[in-house]
């Protein structure tokens, strides 16, 4: 066991303007460890996603991504902001995935998948077209390699958006409410996919208010409101257990 955690929030503060939108946030999460964070909407929960994968920046606080400190250099006692190279290479470890799927509309399923790994991490286009269809069996799509997003459902082209993540090999994966612009009868089949990657280990946070799903994969659910975590728990203690007011009045809310 390592005790290390794969990734670890310490007192984590942001604000834009004057509204505090995270307020001293800590977590630490266990590499294969499933994290499901849910809240209202305005909690903070997207901005913390956004602030690990340093499309935020954070005002103060520190996030580590397997012991190495992120958007800063520590050597000889100082902090250094590191470059937009270093950034985007340690980004490429943390894949998000978003409401919208945002996959490149001119390219087929499989060319989104593939375009990353050929352009960004130099694998040899025969190598990474043969990854490609291996990651679209993973999410149930062989079928559909040549499709373009225009020709595929939304769960389909969210299935594709999780593949292309994959294929970068991240060490975590963040999700922000991948299932919420889908179509009711959509949902299940991305969440299938999701579930399947939390057995197979993949390290993951995952805002969303499927509280099924929170019910069922979460090793830890985090509740979240007005910036700070308010509750942190196994399914069972937060679903069942616990007696905070915001948080039942909340789950009372979300069904
Ligand atoms: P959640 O994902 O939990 O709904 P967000 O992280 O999106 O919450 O937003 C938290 C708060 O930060 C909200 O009040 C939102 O209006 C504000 N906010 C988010 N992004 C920005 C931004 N780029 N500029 C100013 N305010 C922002
Ligand atoms: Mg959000």
């Amino acid at each position: 066991m390592n005790a290390l955690p794969l990734l670890r929030a310490h007192e984590v503060s942001k604000s834009f303007g004057h509204s505090l939108v995270l307020d001293n946030v800590s977590l630490d999460v266990a590499r294969g460890e499933v994290v499901v964070l849910i809240g209202p909407s305005g909690a903070g929960k997207s901005t913390f996603l956004r602030t690990l994968n340093q499309l935020e920046t954070i005002d103060s606080g520190s996030i580590y991504l397997d012991g190495e400190l992120l958007g800063y250099d520590e050597t000889n006692g100082k902090l250094h902001h590191l470059n937009e190279t270093q950034i985007t290479a340690q980004r490429r470890r943390l894949g998000m995935v978003f409401q919208q799927f945002n996959l490149f509309p001119h390219m087929t399923a499989l060319q989104n998948i593939a375009h990353a790994p050929t352009h960004v991490r130099g694998i040899k286009p025969a190598e990474a077209k043969k990854q490609a269809l291996a990651l679209l069996d993973r999410v149930g799509l062989a079928d559909r390699a040549h499709h373009y997003p225009s020709e595929l459902s939304g769960g389909q082209q969210q299935r594709v958006a999780i593949a292309r993540s994959l294929a970068m090999a991240p060490d975590i994966l963040l999700f922000d409410e991948p299932t919420s612009a889908l179509d009711p009868e959509l949902v299940d089949d991305v969440l299938q996919v999701m579930r399947s990657l939390s057995q197979q280990g993949q390290t993951m946070i995952v805002v969303t208010h499927e509280m099924g799903f929170a019910r069922d994969v979460a090793d830890r659910v985090v509740f979240m409101t007005e910036g700070a975590i308010r509750e942190v728990g196994t399914p069972e203690y937060i679903f069942k257990q616990s007696t905070n007011e915001r948080l039942r009045s909340f789950l009372g809310s979300v069904g």
